[in-house]
């Protein structure tokens, strides 16, 4: 039977552990401070920026939510970025993407001061990653490495894919899978024959944006694979597709009319795994708890704490 890793259970311990750090810059000096800029109303975003304001809440940090409207341009976001980089007491600042087709995101992701960039995408981040220096790691690869730690799965010298190679999760996920002394490939949609080079990993990692993409003939027996990807099913003939064997989940779909699933096929992966993460309640917990752990990080540097 394969083992369900759960992102909930490590997503709690990393809370419980965070909880005395924030308490402790409380006492000292100041709660940390997160400024979380979402621009427009895409749906899925107000749901990601309402659950890490949710986080804040839990754990005591502070946190600043601004809305500038779907029309906005580059300067108006880059001007608010600029404005948060001056501010002492906020340690964080997150810009929610993907931003407006008309917003320049480089300029954007370039104006956030390194120091409080707590999502890790700032180059010069994404340079200390990749030359193994101390510096915030983008949440979800660096809640992804948590949740393997955590459930002491072996990473050196085991073969590692990565499918995807996007900057926020495939790119950084693959560098610390490396640093970990895996061997790792990275596989995108040019990738020949990917089931048969999927097949080879240890550890797979899907990180794609296709629903249920990873089906059993990419999956080699007892892998470890972890599933990044949440698309949302509406469609009531592919939600039996996927779920016809889940009568929770079809119950689910009646009750919403959707359902989540990840990139890896459910009923597959549980048949062929030998360890796997759910969807909900796998990598997307992590990528929060990773998102306080990095605010709490750039606040204990910043207040010297
Ligand atoms: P992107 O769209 O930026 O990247 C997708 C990657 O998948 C690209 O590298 C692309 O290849 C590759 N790809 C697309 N189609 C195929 C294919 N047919 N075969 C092989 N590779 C393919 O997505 P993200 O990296 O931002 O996100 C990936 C998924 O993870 C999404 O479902 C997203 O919702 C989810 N996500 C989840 C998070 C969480 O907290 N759980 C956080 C962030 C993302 P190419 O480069 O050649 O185009």
């Amino acid at each position: 039977m394969a083992r369900l890793l759960s992102g909930i259970r490590v997503r709690d311990e990393i809370f419980a552990e965070s909880r005395p750090r924030v308490e402790r810059l409380r006492e000292r000096k100041r709660p940390p401070g997160l400024a979380v800029i979402l621009v427009g109303d895409d749906p899925a975003s107000k749901i990601y920026v309402r659950n890490k304001v949710k986080a804040c809440e839990k754990l005591g940090i502070h946190s600043e939510r601004y809305t500038p409207p779907a029309t906005a341009a580059t300067e108006e976001i880059v001007e608010l970025v600029q404005r948060l980089n001056e501010r002492e007491e906020i340690d964080g600042i997150l810009v929610q993407m993907p931003l407006p087709k008309q917003i320049d995101s480089h300029k954007v992701l370039l104006a956030v001061d390194p120091a409080k960039d707590v999502d890790g995408f700032h180059p010069l981040n994404m340079g200390y990653l990749l030359t193994g220096r101390p510096g915030p790691r983008a949440c979800t690869p660096a809640g992804v490495m948590e949740l393997l730690h955590r459930y002491q799965i072996p990473i050196l010298g085991r073969r590692a894919v990565v499918v995807g190679r996007s900057d926020i999760v495939g790119k950084p996920m693959a560098m610390l899978l490396m640093h970990e002394h895996a061997t790792v490939t990275i596989c995108h949609s040019r990738t020949r024959d990917l089931p048969a080079v999927a097949r080879e990993a240890d550890i797979l990692v899907a990180a794609i944006g296709r629903p249920a993409f990873v089906t059993a003939d990419f999956i080699k027996e007892g892998a470890v694979v972890i599933d990044v990807g949440i698309n949302r099913i509406t469609d009531r003939a592919r939600a039996e597709a996927l779920f016809g064997h889940d009568p929770d989940k079809m119950a689910a779909f009646e009750k919403k009319g959707s359902v989540l699933v990840g990139d890896v096929h459910p009923r597959d992966v549980a048949g062929k795994a030998g360890a796997y993460t759910p969807v909900p309640g796998g990598v997307g917990p992590l990528t929060i708890a990773m998102l306080m752990v990095n605010t709490i990080n750039a606040a204990e540097r910043r207040l010297g704490v």
